[in-house]
């Protein structure tokens, strides 16, 4: 087991419309959702998951969503800093997906390789109109940077391996982490907002939190799922200020 540490980066806030988060709920109203970013320590490589909105955005969804709520230490470089790391010393990082939440950052990353699936940046590339809006062209347009296309699920070192978990986009991706002590953690991305979607599973939160690989049902290793929303609470990994997610 190679996995040393998994620590949750707390990216700030931003509002949601409720249609986008709840399986068959149709109101325009609006609900606050953390931005989440995550780093796993691995004897092999410094991993990264999801990496926020661009430092760019922040004015703007300040200005126009009254959700939004940012701090200086909320921005990934800082939340990095907290771990003694600077982008560069990140090997991997793993975008869920290309939304202007996720991959907002990943132009801090020029040094380390990009992953995501294939399907995922073929249609950011040019997605369906009603979702146009939430790929920024800018977040992904980066010549010169080292992508990984993945083609489904993929081991990227012993105990950290990606699962394809499509639904929310084409190309979703969720992270499986084989924690030493705690046990398997799947971060979900955007294919699980809150901890009631994996104890009643919709048929997309199944396929990132279920634990399935290849569509069978769970083993009696069930991972445990770390959604969006799940619970936040204050620093708890030693004297770093990053927060950590935990289920309750
Ligand atoms: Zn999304």
């Amino acid at each position: 087991m190679t996995v040393q540490g998994l620590y949750a980066l707390q990216n700030g806030f931003m509002g949601a419309q409720r249609s986008l988060l709840f399986y068959g709920d149709y109101s325009e109203a609006r609900t606050q959702i953390p931005i989440t970013c995550y780093l796993v320590r691995t004897s092999d490589a410094v991993i990264l998951f999801d990496t926020g909105v661009a430092p760019r955005a922040v004015p703007g969804l300040l200005r126009n969503d009254p959700f939004a709520r940012f701090t200086d230490a909320d921005l990934l470089v800082h939340r990095l800093d907290t771990l003694d790391l600077q982008p560069a010393n990140v090997d991997l990082v793993v975008i869920s997906h290309l939304h202007y939440d996720h991959a907002g950052g990943a132009a801090l990353f020029a040094e380390s390789e990009l992953v995501v699936q294939k399907d995922e940046y073929a249609y950011a590339q040019y997605p369906a109109q009603f979702f146009a809006p939430f790929y920024y062209r800018k977040n992904f347009d980066l010549p010169g940077y080292r992508w990984r296309l993945l083609d489904g699920d993929t081991e990227l070192v012993p105990g950290v391996t990606v699962l394809r978990s499509d639904g929310h986009t084409p190309g979703h991706q969720s992270l499986l982490v084989e924690l030493p002590e705690s046990g398997p953690v799947v971060l979900a991305g955007d294919s699980c907002y809150w901890q009631e979607h994996s104890r009643r599973p919709t048929r997309i939160a199944r396929s990132a939190c279920a634990g399935r690989r290849g569509g069978r049902a769970a083993g009696p290793s069930r991972p445990s799922c770390a959604p969006r929303s799940a619970r936040w609470r204050p620093p708890v990994f030693g004297s770093s200020r990053a927060c950590r997610c935990v289920r309750s």
